[in-house]
């Protein structure tokens, strides 16, 4: 079953520093092409790991309820 929750990012805010891509225990968030994260919704469980270590604040989680 898909979990309630998403990670999604704020590419305009996003400085590629790779930390969420480390935190993510699923692979489900990879810096795209060295300029911004981009999350795969369907490998993403919602933990909310790579929110936590967002030096930049541009990672929300995000509801599934209106999927
Ligand atoms: S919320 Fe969890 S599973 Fe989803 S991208 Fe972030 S660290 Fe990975
Ligand atoms: S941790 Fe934040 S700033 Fe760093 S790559 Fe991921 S989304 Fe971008």
């Amino acid at each position: 079953m898909a979990s309630k929750r998403f990670a999604a990012v704020d590419k305009t805010i996003c400085v590629a520093c790779g930390a969420c891509e480390k935190a993510c225990p699923l692979g489900a968030i990879k810096v795209h092409k060295g300029c911004f994260a981009k999350v795969s919704e369907d490998k993403c469980v919602g933990c909310g790991k790579c929110e936590k270590v967002c030096p930049a604040n541009s990672i929300i989680m995000k509801g599934r309820e209106n999927i």
